[in-house]
């Protein structure tokens, strides 16, 4: 049952791809639950499922079974309520535009006016840190500056919620640690419910509130846990802390059991 705080409803989720080489299962049975204002990280081994998961999640990909509601309404295709950040910020971005340009060219879509555009691009420029570049071309500026671009774009739509595919996996350490910051800040601050996939244990914990451990593929929510860190984090602070090493451990041997393919089923008596 959905009550009015669930934002997202999965339920026994299920995702086969057809080809004349053959079936391939990428999702066995996925079902889960987030309420409004949550940042939820999923995590998984390398080709378990991931993409094809939030792709289904997005609306971008038809399930072969189950089903997914947002607000309660069933999602059937690309929603506008919904803003998706991908790993390959290079190919999502258009080279031709400005960073304004790229910002600003979702919106048309949306009956606002010249005023309301402008006042939104501009904010989600702000709030990236990006305000100086606004008149740049995406090639002008760093990965981690056009992943902070293509961050910019989902924002100003203004969607209810953001999804967002190993979005840090290309860019160096120290910029992948700003962005992780700003994800946590965007979230707070503007209480935005973020479901962020990494391949990343140590992000996963450092970044969400949850953790959902997948299995490998044909995958399934091999766990559901709760990162019981202060809301207050810190690169620092946080990832010295004993707890985080012990939710870390904890991760990485449900990763460890998962790509052996130890895990017991969700169902399955033991
Ligand atoms: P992840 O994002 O976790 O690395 P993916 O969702 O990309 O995993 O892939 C899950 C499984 O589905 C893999 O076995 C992959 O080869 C397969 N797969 C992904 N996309 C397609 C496709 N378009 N056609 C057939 N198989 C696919
Ligand atoms: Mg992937």
């Amino acid at each position: 049952m959905s009550d009015r705080s669930t934002l997202l409803r999965v339920e026994h989720l299920r995702k086969v791809y057809e080809s004349t080489t053959g079936d391939v299962e990428a999702i066995g049975d996925i079902s889960f639950t987030m309420d409004a204002g949550q940042l939820v990280c999923i995590v998984g081994p390398s080709g378990c499922g991931k993409t094809t998961l939030l792709k289904c999640l997005a609306g971008l990909l038809r399930p072969t079974g189950g089903v997914v509601e947002m607000d309660g309404s069933p999602v059937t295709g690309p929603s506008p309520a919904m803003a998706v950040v991908f790993q390959e910020y290079g190919r999502s971005l258009y080279p031709w535009l400005t960073v304004r340009g790229n910002v600003e060219l979702p919106l048309r879509h949306k009956k606002l006016s010249r005023t309301q555009r402008n006042q939104l691009v501009v904010d989600a420029l702000d709030a990236v840190g990006l305000a100086h570049a606004a008149r740049s071309h995406p090639w002008q500026l760093s990965g981690g500056m056009q992943q902070r671009v293509a961050i910019a774009r989902a924002l100003a739509y203004q969607p209810e919620i953001l999804i967002m595919d190993e979005p840090f996996a290309a860019v160096d350490a120290q910029t992948r640690a700003d962005l992780e910051d700003l994800v946590r800040e965007l979230h707070t601050s503007r209480e935005i419910s973020v479901l962020f996939v990494t391949h990343d244990i140590d992000e996963s914990v450092y970044l969400g509130q949850r953790v959902l451990v997948l299995s490998k593929s044909p995958t399934w929510i091999q766990e559901d846990l709760t990162v019981d860190l202060p809301p207050e984090r810190d690169q620092i602070t946080t990832r010295a802390l004993p707890r985080f090493t012990q939710l870390r451990t904890h991760v990485y041997d449900q990763i460890q059991r998962a790509k052996r393919g130890q895990a017991v089923a969700p169902g399955a008596t033991s």
